[in-house]
């Protein structure tokens, strides 16, 4: 029979992989909820309306890489290709601005993008995403920059930089757009066909172009920075400040315009050569307008997102994580042991240790293979000849010392991890 395959770039974590999802997953909840961040969770279906008007029509994600359709009805729906839409979106139809303490919001979860995959690109991806409401202070840019590097610096990701940009906001961009408008139209003939394009539409978006010649046509074009308006420019350099007060190293990188049209003001990536061309880690900015532009208040917004793909990829680059192993394998000698182990595997569980049941059988030394396989602390062996003492067998897998403990005492004994060490 033909086999049924997962969809290209969609992936299944399995479970020798899980625990680095696990860890990181755990630590994002303990760091963003220290800063003040509260879970939210939102469908992973929307209507296609909100990421169209939210992220830009003429974005690559909403022209080309959106998982799109119609439903029975005719509604047009997406699978989300992002997280900020959605979580403002919920703000707005749920009245959270009404609650002075709602203001930060994370999520975690999948989001779906039809991209060419390749390593650290899929089409299925994860986020851990952060955003913040109501807000316009430039210490709140800093202290979301400050909590994305202290989420990294606690799993001990080494090897990354935090670049740094103001894009300005409608009083200035026009300004710069109309100028690198102008700029383009001289080196139309050096474009790719994408740009060509790209500089009528939405022309920020060229400094996003890998092609080479793009690159080089681009070498002395119009540089944002020079264009902000005074109170963006206070604002950028008040952020740029605080950074410094918690001694954060970042770089300005007058290119980065990120793919969301959205962001105003501050925008930031956390970037990494480790990945090939897919170097960015993380990234977020300020989007002031945008739950305005939702129709909801004019609340101001800024947030982030990590890869937790690209992240995973880093860490298993320099660390060894292992999985959960069992605390103790029971092996079981003789039909009349397999009882008495059960029961026992039980209790244990019921008093926290993690046992693993010598399912199916086999002799004593195949089952000690397989405790070995699983990486177990210790095996307990339930065998006739012991129980009828009311005893088993408790063996110390890395010491190979083994001592007879009543039956009733074992739990208390692979409990108390002293007693366990000095088996
Ligand atoms: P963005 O929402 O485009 O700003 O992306 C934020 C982060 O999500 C990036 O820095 C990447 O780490 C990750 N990311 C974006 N697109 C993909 C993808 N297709 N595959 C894997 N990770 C992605």
């Amino acid at each position: 029979m033909e086999r049924v395959q997962a969809v290209r770039g969609m992936n299944d974590i399995l479970p020798d992989a899980v625990h680095w999802w696990q860890k990181v997953e755990a630590t994002a909840r303990q760091v963003l909820e220290l800063y003040g961040y509260r879970e939210i969770r939102t469908p992973l279906v929307e209507k296609l309306e909100l990421f169209a008007r939210s992220i830009g029509e003429s974005t690559d994600i909403v022209e080309k890489e959106m998982y799109a359709f119609a439903d029975s009805k005719g509604q047009w729906l997406a699978l989300r290709p992002e997280a900020t839409a959605s979580m403002v979106r919920a703000f707005i139809e749920h009245n959270l601005h009404a609650d002075p303490l709602a203001r930060k919001f994370y999520t975690i979860g999948p989001m779906f993008r039809h991209e060419r995959p390749q390593k650290g690109r899929y089409r299925q991806f994860h986020q851990i995403d952060a955003e913040v409401f109501g807000i316009d202070d430039p210490l709140m840019d800093a202290e979301v920059m400050v909590t994305l590097c202290d989420f990294l610096q606690r799993l001990g990701l080494r090897d990354t930089g935090l670049h740094v940009n103001s894009l300005g906001c409608p009083a200035c961009r026009p300004r710069f757009r109309e100028d690198l408008k102008a700029f383009l139209q001289d080196r139309a003939s050096q474009l790719c066909p994408d740009c060509d394009r790209r500089r009528h539409v939405n022309p920020l978006r060229v400094f996003d172009c890998k092609v080479d010649r793009c690159r080089d046509a681009l070498n002395d074009a119009p540089e944002l920075g020079q264009y902000l308006c005074e109170a963006c420019r206070r604002h950028f350099d008040k952020v740029l400040e605080y950074l410094s007060h918690l001694h954060v190293a970042y770089d300005v990188d007058s290119r980065m315009v990120r793919g969301l049209d959205y962001y105003m003001r501050t925008t930031f990536e956390v970037i990494t050569d480790r990945l090939g061309a897919q170097n960015a880690v993380g990234g977020g900015g300020r989007y002031d307008g945008l739950m305005r532009d939702l129709g909801g208040p004019d609340l101001p917004g800024i947030g982030f997102a990590i890869g937790m793909e690209r992240l995973i990829l880093l860490l298993q680059q320099e660390k060894t994580w292992d999985s959960k192993k069992p605390d103790v394998f029971i092996a079981v000698v003789g039909d009349e042991a397999v009882g008495q182990a059960f029961r026992l595997a039980q209790d244990l569980r019921t008093q926290g240790v993690a046992a693993e049941l010598g399912h199916g059988g086999g002799s004593l030394k195949s089952q000690m293979r397989r405790a070995n396989k699983m990486g177990a602390a210790h095996v307990v062996i339930v065998g006739e000849e012991e129980l009828a003492k009311g005893a088993v067998v408790v063996r110390h897998m890395v010491s190979k010392e083994q001592r007879q403990v009543p039956l009733e005492d074992v739990a208390a004994f692979l409990a108390g991890k002293s007693t366990i060490e000095s088996l």
